[in-house]
């Protein structure tokens, strides 16, 4: 078995959904007593908020590049970036690692494409919803359009990403907002919402709509897990 590397933090809250999700599913295909080996480098979620929303993102970079550095030296074989936005830098990061990281949007990508999807709804941060790095992938390099929501619905997910969710806050009243966001998204055509954050399967679970939803951080770990099996 290969040993995953996380670089998480982004926030906790959702790395311990990371943590969950691929142990469950290495137990799941080993049996047993089996679990899977883990290289976790965690970064404080505060410094890199304030980077990101200063527009210091060369300065996250470098604080990425370190964990990416420490995983390489503590003898991992692969990187994993538990979250959407940070894949702003995923070229920033790889060009410093020999290690390969796998792409939280190429791992769901190819999920969709499996299933068929070829026009979906994007939630997340503003970062990951309206900036060009992880629509132009899935648009460019997979094919599948993407539906952002307006302006005022964008403003909404965004703030109930950093206000509750990274700080372990479950509202219903978002889960509300959530719902009527992906309803419209599936007006406009989205024949499946992609949960782009790692933090929103906290709040939003398939039994709460009838919108087909693409959790990114259960694709994500379980595609680290097919990678270390093999
Ligand atoms: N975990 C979130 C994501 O998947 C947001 C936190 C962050 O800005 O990294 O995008």
């Amino acid at each position: 078995m290969k040993t995953i590397g996380l670089i998480g933090g982004m926030s906790w809250e959702s790395t311990a959904s990371y943590y969950t999700l691929i142990n469950q599913k290495v137990k799941a295909e080993l049996g047993g007593l089996h679990s899977a080996k883990i290289g976790l480098y965690s970064v404080d979620f505060a410094e890199i908020e304030a980077l990101q929303h200063a527009n210091k993102w060369d300065e996250a970079a470098l604080i990425l590049i370190d964990a990416a550095k420490r995983l390489e030296a503590a003898g991992t074989d692969f990187i994993v970036i538990c979250t959407n936005t940070m894949h702003k830098l995923y070229d920033q990061i790889q060009a410093e690692t020999s290690l390969p990281i796998i792409h939280i949007a190429d791992a769901t990508a190819e999920q969709l494409k499996e299933d068929g999807i070829h026009k979906v709804g994007l939630l997340g941060t503003r970062f990951t919803m309206e900036e060009d790095f992880y629509k132009n992938r899935l648009q460019s390099v997979h094919g599948i359009d993407v539906l952002i929501p307006n302006e005022e619905d964008m403003q909404s997910v965004h703030n109930i990403i950093y206000k509750e969710l990274c700080l372990g806050r479950v509202e219903s009243a978002s889960r509300e907002t959530y719902i009527t966001i992906i309803d419209r998204l599936y007006e406009q055509g989205a024949q499946a919402v992609i949960l782009g954050c790692t933090e929103i399967a906290l709040l939003v679970r398939q039994n709460h709509t009838f919108v087909t939803l693409y959790d990114t951080t259960q694709i994500h770990a379980e595609s680290a897990v097919d990678i270390a099996l093999t």
